[in-house]
């Protein structure tokens, strides 16, 4: 059992006023984390105790901010085995992707802590003896607000580039995921001056508390578009910027010309991987009716192969969902999809025992207005849409409220190019669900947020820009 302690103004067991909520090991229902609460004066107090530690952490040479994220990434690389576990433990994703995404961490602090200390701004020469120049400049006090479903890699983003770059952090992991949170605020303390990093704990009515604050530059988002657009407006209250990573309902089109085998493992590979509870999972398939009969059966093999169980034991390729709550979600939409028409092929039905298992379940027959199509499900299903041509399914993945990614399978130079020129999304993949570059980052549009939440380009949001004109005395010389 973890029993998760805050970190505010420097001190770890500050705090705890509020409560105390305990996480729950989706695989069985077992007690594995207990976490304080935090209360809203304790919130206020992190915050100030934050902008006390800011000039200082802001006055600190670049390259020596960079060397503590390196020794904060040797923290983590040595935590990285307790990391994945926590992870696998509250919430239930199988212990290689855990170990993947510590990994991924990892690589992103080191990434920041080169990139970092080489950044600088445009120089003008404006007159024989004026100058001006651009110097980058943190922006403050960052608060972080971050999601269970890849916990440490993308805190050590928003963490990582928000603290290289010179802000003091207040992280609020989500309360999904408390232990991994405190697990990764204890590496990059270890690493850090007392008080640039503070650490609060409990639900999304401490993220409220917390985005509500005066005294915050920035709140970094990653999560709901329903939370987002609540931190937006609590930004645009007291004037802090917002940076916003939200959910989204990406498609995946099946062009007439490929092979329905491989398109097939493509999409179980998109709706399946971390039982669909990834923000750039597969959400939504319009498959072109030539060869909708052969992708559906062979999507329905796929599922039906997977190793479901614990994501503890190394076979399995299958984990719980996070939670009950959010299984209910998952299965009220397949059940509002069958109600209004569609047909399950494969899962559907809650299983018995114990945790928060959900099959893999594909669904045909589906609607493009239904719930399950249109809505963020963030769980192990596949809802297929048969279209009747490219153009249709265009059409189609590009009628959404969201905007954050899209894949089109083609074997035609064409449609690749029309996909990414007319899909109103931040990225757009040909082929292959998964797979950019590491270093990638991307743009969200629509409900799915706002500003890079990743990649080189997160270091210029966490950073402001001091503009300098140079000129010497009397329109002279220096
Ligand atoms: P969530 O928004 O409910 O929770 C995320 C964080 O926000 C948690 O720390 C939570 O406590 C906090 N929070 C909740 N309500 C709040 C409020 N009113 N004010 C301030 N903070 C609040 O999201 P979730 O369910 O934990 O995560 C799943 C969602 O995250 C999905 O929609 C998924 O698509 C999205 N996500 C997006 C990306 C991306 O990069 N676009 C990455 C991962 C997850």
């Amino acid at each position: 059992m973890y029993t998760v302690a805050q970190l505010i103004g420097g001190v770890w067991g500050a705090g705890g006023e509020g409560g105390e909520l305990v996480v729950h090991d989706p695989a069985d229902g077992t007690p594995v984390t207990r976490a304080p609460v935090a209360t809203a004066d304790e919130v206020a107090k992190a915050v100030e105790a934050a902008r006390d530690a800011a000039a200082g952490w802001a006055a600190t040479a670049p390259a020596e901010r960079a060397a503590a994220l390196h020794r904060a990434a040797d923290a983590v690389e040595a935590a990285a085995d307790e990391l994945a576990r926590a992870t696998t433990a509250e919430m239930g994703k199988p212990l290689d992707d855990a170990r993947g995404g510590v990994a991924a961490g990892v690589g992103t602090l080191r990434q920041y802590a080169e990139l970092a200390p080489v950044r600088g701004g445009r120089t003008l020469h404006g007159g024989h003896s004026a100058l001006d120049f651009m110097a980058p400049e943190p922006r403050g006090v960052v608060a972080a607000i971050t999601p269970w479903n890849d916990p440490v890699a993308v805190s050590c983003g928003l963490l990582g580039a928000a603290l290289v770059t010179g802000n003091v952090v207040l992280h609020k992991p989500s309360e999904r995921s408390p232990a991994t949170g405190w697990l990764l605020a204890r590496a990059l303390d270890s690493a850090l001056p007392a008080g640039v990093l503070s650490l609060l704990t409990g639900g999304g009515e401490v993220g409220a508390a917390l985005a509500g604050q005066d005294g915050l530059d920035v709140v970094a988002h990653v999560g709901s578009t329903a939370t987002g657009r609540s931190i937006a407006a609590a930004g645009a209250r007291s004037g802090a910027k917002v940076l916003r990573e939200n959910g989204g309902s990406d498609p995946l089109l099946v062009d007439a010309d490929v092979d329905p085998v491989w398109a097939a493992e493509q999409a179980a590979l998109g709706c399946f991987a971390n039982a669909g509870q990834i923000c750039v999972a597969v959400e939504r398939v319009y498959v072109h009716r030539d060869v909708a009969g052969d992708f559906v059966d062979a999507l329905v093999a796929r599922a039906e192969a997977l190793t479901v169980g614990a994501g503890a034991d190394p076979d399995t390729q299958l984990g719980p969902l996070v939670d009950r709550r959010h299984r209910d979600h998952v299965h009220g939409q397949v059940a509002a999809a069958v109600a209004q028409g569609a047909r399950v092929r494969t899962g559907g039905t809650l299983p018995d025992g114990p945790g928060a298992f959900y099959p893999a379940t594909v669904v045909e027959g589906c609607r493009h207005e239904m719930a399950l199509v249109r809505e963020e499900t963030f769980g192990p299903v596949a809802p297929v849409v048969v279209v009747d041509s490219f153009d249709e399914g265009l059409r189609c993945a590009a009628d959404s409220p969201y905007g954050l990614a899209a894949t089109v399978l083609t074997g035609s130079m064409s449609h690749a190019q029309r996909a990414w020129r007319e899909l109103p999304v931040g990225t757009v993949k040909v082929n292959s669900v998964f797979g950019g570059a590491p270093g990638g980052a991307a743009q969200p549009r629509r409900g799915s947020g706002q500003g890079f939440g990743y990649g080189p380009e997160l270091l210029d949001e966490f950073s402001t820009v001091k503009v300098v004109h140079l000129e010497a005395p009397g329109g002279g010389h220096w």
